[in-house]
């Protein structure tokens, strides 16, 4: 479903990911962890083109990904991403920032986007929360909100960045109980985040990156009992 091959992306100067490989088969979870600065957000970036890489090459499902309108449109069609910071429209309402680009964007009827809109914000089980406006929200409520923005366009793929970090403490599960109920269903996933607990439960290959490198990835149970390279022991250590 995914498929990174000998990726290479500089800013300027700076290599910011070397030699990333990654394939994820359909259905498959993926967690991506490392230190900050080390390329999880670049690498995750790059799959739905919001960034640009110079060298390598990037494939999902049988279309690799080049610089053109419609291979990006096409690809950002099925890959549905979830940020840190929810990036919800502050002066719509949580129907309408559902409802604005199946409208606007893709010229789905009203009444049919907003009947998709109302089934994905039930699945988040917030559609009581339709017509207030996101700042009327917890963060994690926003973020539930933004999850369902992304399942609006029925996405074969989910990427997270770090979904629950800017979150207080006690709204994480029930963003991280969302995501369960979608890796459940089948979805294919990569997730970045340090929720350890979360990657214990969901994943079936967990990444560490380090450094614009992937340096060890395996399934959870090895990965977070018998890691292998220093990097890796001296991070779980800090981390857990
Ligand atoms: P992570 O998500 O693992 O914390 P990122 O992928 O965001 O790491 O960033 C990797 C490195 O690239 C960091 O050192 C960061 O400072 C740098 N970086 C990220 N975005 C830019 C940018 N737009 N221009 C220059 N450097 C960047
Ligand atoms: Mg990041």
């Amino acid at each position: 479903m995914i498929r990174m091959e000998n990726v290479n992306k500089w800013y300027g100067d700076f290599h910011v990911l070397k030699d990333v490989n990654l394939n994820v088969k359909k259905g498959e979870k993926v967690v991506i962890c490392g230190p900050s600065g080390s390329g999880k957000s670049t690498t995750i970036r790059c799959l739905n083109h919001l960034e640009k890489f110079q060298q390598g090459k990037i494939f999902i499902g049988e279309t690799e990904l080049i610089e053109d309108v419609k291979i990006v449109r096409h690809i950002r069609s099925k890959v549905g991403m979830v940020f840190q910071h929810f990036n919800l429209f502050p002066h719509l309402s949580v129907l309408e920032n559902l409802v604005i680009a199946p409208t606007w964007v893709h010229k789905k009827p009203r009444k049919e986007a907003i009947e998709t809109a109302m089934y994905y914000l039930d699945r988040v089980k917030i559609s009581d929360q339709a017509n207030k406006y996101p700042n009327q929200l917890s963060g994690g409520q926003q973020q539930r909100v933004a999850v369902a923005r992304c399942l609006c366009f029925n996405p074969e793929i989910m990427l997270f960045d770090e979904p629950t970090s800017a979150l207080d403490p006690e709204m994480v599960s029930e963003v991280l109980d969302v995501m369960v109920e979608l890796a459940d269903e089948g979805i294919t996933m990569i997730c970045v985040t340090h929720e350890m607990g979360f990657a214990k439960k969901v994943a079936d290959r967990v990444i560490f990156m380090d450094g614009g490198q992937i340096i060890e990835e395996n399934e959870p149970h090895t990965f977070f009992e018998q890691p292998e390279s220093d990097r890796l022991k001296l991070f779980l250590d800090q981390i857990l």
